[in-house]
């Protein structure tokens, strides 16, 4: 038995290899706020906020779909930097 599995790091701020859910409710896979900005994990990586994770979120506004990082503490009021001048988002990558 392999555990943790593979790429998946215990200490805190590694990168996990998968998206995953955070502990708050907003924080969850598939959490939509208010303005439609849909929460699709973290893969670990912090945000810019103090022990803040980044997650990614992606806008359902129509004809949007923006993708980008939020920390954890934003998702349930964050707006679309692209559609809703939002604040930037995060850049993993
Ligand atoms: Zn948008």
């Amino acid at each position: 038995m392999a555990f943790p599995p593979q790429g998946m790091r215990s200490e805190g701020g590694n990168v996990l290899t998968e998206l995953r859910s955070g502990s708050a409710t907003t924080t969850q896979v598939g959490y939509l706020n208010r303005n439609k900005q849909r929460n699709h994990g973290t893969i670990g990586l912090a945000g810019t906020d103090h022990m803040q994770l980044a997650y990614k979120m992606i806008c359902e506004q129509d004809g949007c779909g923006h993708e980008y990082g939020a920390n954890g503490s934003d998702i349930f009021q964050r707006k679309c930097p692209r559609c809703q001048s939002g604040a930037e988002g995060i850049v993993w990558e």
